[in-house]
């Protein structure tokens, strides 16, 4: 069990940051799908591991000390070829040892880049009196600017899970808007229970944040995942 494995790594600090990769690997076993997303050490080997997943692939720092990849030039999407790819390890690996000069840098994620689909946010935080609860919410300015989400306690109802998808005040942009697609609801609610599920046997588990979520008519994708773990 991957899950097992990486809570033993934790260790006596009281907050351990998972990596990205960590992350999805925890995901993934609990049934939530995410982009397949592996480690390269060097420059070679985020070669071969772009031409073995196929391009166009996405490259991202792998750092815990370095949350906020993109704000440290650390991603890179949709990199066509081996030369895209080599340019893009050099890049964000300047960029973030400029913007984080004291930052352990562990390598570059590799994965596929997913195709553009409609935004969500889905997260777990733990509140000091309820106990674990999950978010739900559009991505981007929606979380961010008008902070429309929906939350509810841990362990969730499959009503519950529906009942937090039609709360929020964007429902319509899930329902296909202006030409764009549909988002497969029932997908998303089962991705909630999923969530549900692993934050209710997981106790260590202090934070959850997958984000962005690629919603499609069929299915949906976690692109991005942070993890942080408490010790009691
Ligand atoms: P950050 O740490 O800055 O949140 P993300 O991993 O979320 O980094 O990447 C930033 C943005 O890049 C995402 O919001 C998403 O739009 C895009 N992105 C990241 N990974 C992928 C991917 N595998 N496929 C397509 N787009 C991606
Ligand atoms: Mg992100």
């Amino acid at each position: 069990m991957i899950l097992y494995e990486i809570l033993g790594k934790a260790g006596e600090e009281k907050r351990t940051v998972l990596t990205e990769i960590e992350a999805k690997a925890i995901l993934g076993e609990a049934g939530i799908n995410c982009t397949d997303t592996q480690l390269a050490t060097s420059k070679e080997e985020a070669v071969a591991l772009s031409e073995k997943m196929g391009y166009p692939v996405v490259l991202k720092i792998s750092s815990v000390d370095i949350s906020h990849k993109s704000d440290a030039g650390g991603v890179k999407v949709n990199l066509k070829d081996k030369a895209a790819v080599e340019k893009a390890f050099d890049d964000i690996m300047n960029s973030c040892k400029a913007a984080c000069p004291h930052a352990n840098i562990e390598g570059i994620a590799v994965q596929g880049l997913a195709k553009a689909g409609t935004e969500v946010i889905i997260g777990m935080i733990k509140d000091p009196s309820f106990g674990p609860v999950l978010m739900f919410g559009l991505g981007g300015i929606f979380v961010e600017v008008l902070k429309d989400v929906a939350f509810r306690i841990v362990p969730l109802e499959k009503n519950d899970a529906s009942d937090m998808i039609n709360e929020i005040k964007g429902k319509k942009l899930l329902e296909g808007y202006r030409g764009q697609d549909p988002a497969d609801i029932p997908f998303l609610e089962d991705m909630l229970l999923k969530l549900s599920a692993l934050a209710d046997k997981t106790e260590a588990i202090a934070e959850i944040d997958m984000n962005p979520v690629f919603a499609y008519k069929q299915g949906a994708v976690v692109v991005d995942a942070r993890i942080i773990l408490e010790a009691d």
